[in-house]
């Protein structure tokens, strides 16, 4: 069991009947949460037949002795995200906690390939999924002065093949993570990433084979590394009173937790553009940067290096 506690909170979290949703919920509950466990239910595509996902996970946290309800809308949809929200606020009179972390796998497609139904599809549940909940959140949030939310992003966003909607879509979570940090400060909403990796549905058939021979591990040795389970604690702090930070994108599996940060270099004023080049390693090398906590932190840097607190990569 962990230390930090979520008594008389109330918690969202959205594509929760399966792998590392269900794994949040099943922990945030057994540490005091009240918990709206939402599912759709569908195949990891997002269709097929609807199973009772959601609700075999509120059994299951009701049988350790914790309090759930299921939800099974659809974040695709703009009512889906209000009624998710408005189960949490009908059923215990408040929402402390949103963790989007619904999301179907993409068909692997390359930028001639992919369909604008295709676009949709990945588009609609993991980046407006996530936006058609926090919309509803929002307004509770604000007048409560208070509250946590937690994106589902992923690594794939960082660069990798056969990604190209899902990727995008996750990227564009970041910038919303971001936004929305600035937007919450003054109503004590904090809003974090995460890019988790884990043994789930999602990741049997296609990650997992690559992880692990990229990487040479065994057949099998992905999931005994990367329980879902193994996820949760991290986005649990990020969920807690106690988190230090908003805006923030954080790498998380197996167990370890680690900041992922955008920088900016040092960089070169010049008029020509063959002065860049002949500046390269200032304009590209990481070796003076600093780290691009918003807009203007970047943008006083155009004005000169002595606005901003340069760091060297070999100091960090
Ligand atoms: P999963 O398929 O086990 O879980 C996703 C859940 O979302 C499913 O239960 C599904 O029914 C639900 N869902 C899909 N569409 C929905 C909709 N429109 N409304 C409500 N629920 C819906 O996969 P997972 O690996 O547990 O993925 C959870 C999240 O983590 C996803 O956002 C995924 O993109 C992200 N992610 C996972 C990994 C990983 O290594 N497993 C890596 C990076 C990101």
């Amino acid at each position: 069991m962990g230390t930090l506690r979520f008594d008389g909170q109330v918690c969202v979290i959205t594509g929760a009947g399966n792998g590392l949703g269900r794994c949040y919920a099943v922990y945030l509950a057994a540490h005091g949460a009240k918990v709206v466990v939402n599912d759709l239910g569908g195949d990891r595509r997002g269709e097929g037949p609807i199973s009772s996902a959601a609700q075999r996970v509120v059994d299951e946290i009701v049988a350790a002795g914790g309090e759930a309800i299921a939800n099974t809308n659809s974040v695709a949809s703009v009512e889906g995200g209000a009624g998710i929200v408005a189960d949490a606020i009908n059923t215990w009179g408040r929402l402390d906690v949103v963790v989007n972390n619904a999301g179907v796998t993409p068909n692997g497609e390359t930028i001639d390939q992919a369909s604008r139904d295709e676009w949709n599809r990945v588009v609609d549940v993991h980046l407006h999924g996530s936006v058609n909940v926090l919309r509803a959140a929002w307004p509770y949030m604000r007048n409560a002065g208070y509250g946590r939310i937690v994106n589902v992003s992923s690594s794939s966003a960082l660069g990798m093949p056969f990604v190209l909607t899902y990727g995008t879509a996750k990227a564009a979570l970041v910038g919303l993570t971001r936004i929305l940090a600035v937007e919450g400060e003054p109503s004590g909403i904090r809003v974090n990433a995460v890019m988790p990796t884990a043994a789930t549905r999602m990741t049997d058939s296609d990650f997992a084979p690559v992880y692990e021979s990229m990487y040479q591990l065994r057949p099998g040795e992905f999931a005994e590394r990367f329980p879902p389970e193994a996820v949760a604690p991290g986005v649990a702090l990020l969920c807690h009173e106690s988190v230090p930070c908003s805006g923030e994108t954080f790498a998380l599996g197996g167990g370890r937790m680690a900041r992922l940060f955008i920088g900016a270099t040092q960089g070169v004023h010049a008029e020509d553009p063959a002065d860049y080049l002949a500046e390269w390693a200032q304009v590209f090398s990481p070796d003076r940067f600093t780290v691009a906590t918003d807009t203007w932190v970047n943008e006083a840097a155009h004005l000169g290096a002595d606005r901003v607190t340069w760091r060297s990569s070999l100091e960090e």
